[in-house]
């Protein structure tokens, strides 16, 4: 239920998003319910976690995520019913993407919330377009399950024609309410110029190297990748348990050894195979394909990395690309590694210096524009691909 909130389409076609911040000034009433919210969604990210090791230690393995419905049933959980309940199923959502995080390897083990020392704030979104749950009218902020609005400061100009489809709400250490809020917007198409018009013809895609998949592109778009190895592991590894538990030099040792082998080379012809078929759809349909010069020895040598980046395939990949596009007469564009491509705002330019490495989701503090961290890098590694081919372009003639 929580996902389809979530995932609720304000406009048919392509879309894109801006975030807006703005300090809110809640009077007393507004204050409590704000602080109750955050408390309540601390409170139910902990009551997930707890029982989700709980459910571990007890069975060794973990049951579903109890839905906030499931809570609010609980004898002594009823005063969850006066909250916010899309604030709940924000957490819920939340805490499914971190547990899965975590067994990809992307994320660190899930931590409980402290008070006062974790982020104090919640999530809210729009849940109905037709009677709008949450909304701005002016300088005044509608949140669900808060009968009056919140008077904000609006210190800047809010692009017209979007829909409001999220809030979160911190209260900041100095004691200051902020509302970060997600509008979304029929997307626009930016006008070329003319250089880029005379090589329009063109058909070029960014990649972003990206973990666990193996990229994402400039439009957005990751490959399925199978993910073999990590299957197999499963297997590999309950294989190499018994292994442990035989004779060395016996004839079920050897046997077993041959049994992992195979499980090994079948892995890798796997993720070859698809390899192959993502650098030939590639180099087949594309006149350009603009990705990043990585250093991959030193990506490898870099231990929490090393082995999803050897894992996923990345440089067997670009070796690929590069052979065929000279089959199929396709050109390979490298940029720089020193080229900041997760982050710069690929809107307005400004370079995002304090954008962390567990920042997934790029919000620029100039413009607004909000993307996906991998997404923008993409878009990004494109842009400046074509720079450095119209360059190259120009100094040819
Ligand atoms: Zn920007």
């Amino acid at each position: 239920m929580a996902r389809d909130f979530l995932t609720q389409r304000g406009n048919t076609g392509p879309t894109e998003q801006r975030a807006y911040r703005f300090e809110g000034r809640p009077d007393a009433d507004q204050e409590q319910k704000l602080r109750q919210f955050i408390g309540a969604a601390r409170f139910l990210w902990n009551r997930m976690l707890a029982d989700w090791i709980t459910s571990f230690e007890e069975k060794g393995k973990s049951d579903p995520v109890k839905t906030p419905a499931a809570y609010k049933k609980e004898s002594g959980l009823e005063w969850l019913n006066d909250m916010d309940s899309l604030c709940l199923a924000n957490v819920q959502l939340r805490f499914i993407q971190a547990i899965n995080g975590f067994f990809d390897g992307e994320t660190n083990y899930p931590k409980f919330k402290k008070k006062h020392s974790c982020k104090d704030s919640y999530t809210t979104n729009l849940a109905n377009r037709e009677n709008p749950n949450l909304f701005l009218d002016g300088c005044l902020l509608k949140l669900p399950k808060i009968k009056n609005p919140i008077k904000l400061r609006l210190h800047r100009k809010i692009r017209p024609g979007g829909i409001l489809k999220n809030c979160t709400v911190t209260h900041e250490p100095n004691g200051k309410w902020y509302f970060s809020l997600v509008f979304e917007y029929p997307k626009i198409e930016v006008p070329k110029t003319a250089k880029e018009k005379d090589h329009s013809e063109i058909k070029a895609i960014g990649l972003d190297m990206s973990l666990p998949e193996l990229y994402v592109d400039s439009d957005g778009n990751t490959p399925s990748y199978p993910k073999p190895y990590r299957k197999i592991a499963i297997k590999i590894a309950r294989e190499q348990r018994r292994l442990s538990q035989m004779e060395p030099g016996s004839n079920n040792y050897k046997k077993q050894k041959i049994r992992i082998a195979k499980l090994h080379a079948k892995a890798k012809h796997q993720r070859t195979d698809f390899l192959h078929k993502q650098s030939h759809a590639l180099t087949t349909q594309y006149d350009l394909i603009c990705i990043e010069d990585l250093d991959m020895a030193a990506i490898k040598r870099s231990l929490s990395f090393g082995k999803s980046a050897s894992d996923n395939g990345w440089g067997m990949f670009t070796r690929m690309l590069d052979y065929k596009a000279d089959w199929y007469g396709c050109t390979i564009i490298r940029t720089s590694r020193w080229f900041p491509s997760s982050k710069t705002c690929c809107a307005c330019g400004h370079v995002h210096k304090e954008l962390k490495l567990s920042d997934r989701q790029f919000v620029c503090p100039q413009c607004g524009n909000a993307m996906a961290r991998d997404h923008q890098a993409a878009v990004n590694i494109l842009n400046e691909g074509m720079r450095l081919y119209l360059k190259n372009c120009s100094e040819a003639a």
